[in-house]
C-alpha cells in the first residue's frame, strides 16, 4: 500500500504539475487524494481542477472551493483572500464550478481506515484550524478511523496517538506504528506557509509518512498572478512560503 496526499493546490499549476511529475518519478503510488482548495490564490483554477480531476483516485472540498459556490461566507476572508476568491468566481468555467460541486467535505475511505477532511474532523463545515499535533490531540476523539488527513494550515505535521494514549509529535517524517493513530497535515502544494517555499506533499505506505518538498518555477506563477492583477502580497507570499 502506498499513497500521495496532496491539499491546497489553490490555482498554483506549476506546482502542480511538479508535484505529479515528482510523484511518477519516486515510483508508482496506488492512489492519490486530493484534501480541498483546487482554487483561490492562484491565477490557474481551470487547469488546475482539470488535472487534478484527471490525476486523483479521491477529491473533497476546501473552503476556497466552497466560498466560490456561494457556500462560504467570503466576510470570513482576508481582504486579499476574498478578492482571489471573487476573481476565480469571474474566471472559471462551468465545467470547473460542475466539478467543485461534486466534491464532499468529508469522505471515508473503509478500506483504507482513513477520514479525509480538509480542515477538522471536528465540525468540518466550520472550517476549525489545526496548527500543530498539540492542536490535533482533541480532535481524536471526533474520527473513529486509525488515519485522519488534513490541510487547510497550509503546515505539515503528523500528530500520532499511541495505544497508550501518548501524543507524539512530528514535524517531518515519521514512522507508521502498529497500534497508534493518526492525524497527518499534508501542507500545501500551491502556497506553503512553513517558511518553505517549495511545494509540498505527504507519501505514505506501511512504513511510514513522508513529506517531500518539490521546487518548482515560482516566477512563473508569479508573473501570471501579477498579469491577472491578483493582490500583490498574494504574488510575493509563495516566493518566501508564508
Ligand atoms: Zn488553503
Amino acid at each position: 500500500m502506498s499513497y500521495a496526499v496532496l491539499s491546497d493546490v489553490h490555482g498554483n499549476l506549476e506546482a502542480l504539475q511538479a508535484v505529479l511529475k515528482h510523484i511518477r518519478k519516486s515510483g508508482p503510488v496506488d492512489e492519490i487524494f486530493f484534501l480541498g482548495d483546487a482554487v483561490g490564490y492562484g491565477p490557474n483554477p481551470d487547469e488546475c481542477i482539470a488535472l487534478l480531476e484527471d490525476s486523483c483516485d479521491e477529491l473533497i472540498a476546501g473552503n476556497h472551493d466552497r466560498a466560490v459556490l456561494g457556500l462560504v461566507d467570503v466576510e470570513r476572508f482576508n481582504v486579499y483572500a476574498k478578492a482571489a476568491v471573487r476573481w476565480t468566481d469571474d474566471t472559471i468555467s462551468s465545467k470547473s464550478r460542475a466539478a467543485l460541486q461534486n466534491y464532499s467535505l468529508v469522505k471515508n475511505l473503509q478500506a483504507k481506515d482513513a477520514l479525509l477532511v480538509h480542515s477538522t474532523p471536528f465540525e468540518p463545515e466550520q472550517w476549525h484550524y489545526m496548527f500543530s499535533a498539540l492542536d490535533a490531540e482533541p480532535g481524536f476523539l471526533h474520527f473513529t478511523q486509525r488515519f485522519c488527513f488534513i490541510g487547510h494550515t497550509h503546515r505539515p505535521f503528523v500528530a500520532e496517538l499511541t495505544a497508550a494514549g501518548q501524543l507524539v509529535s512530528h514535524s517531518q517524517n515519521a514512522p507508521i506504528n502498529k497500534d497508534s493513530r493518526y492525524v497527518i497535515n499534508a501542507g500545501s502544494v500551491g502556497q506553503p506557509r512553513d517558511g518553505d517555499p517549495r511545494a509540498c506533499y505527504a507519501l505514505v505506505d506501511g512504513q511510514g509518512v513522508r513529506f517531500e518538498r518539490v521546487p518548482y518555477d515560482v516566477q512563473a506563477t508569479q508573473q501570471k498572478m501579477s498579469k491577472a492583477g491578483l493582490p500583490e502580497p498574494l504574488v510575493q507570499r509563495i516566493a518566501m512560503g508564508r
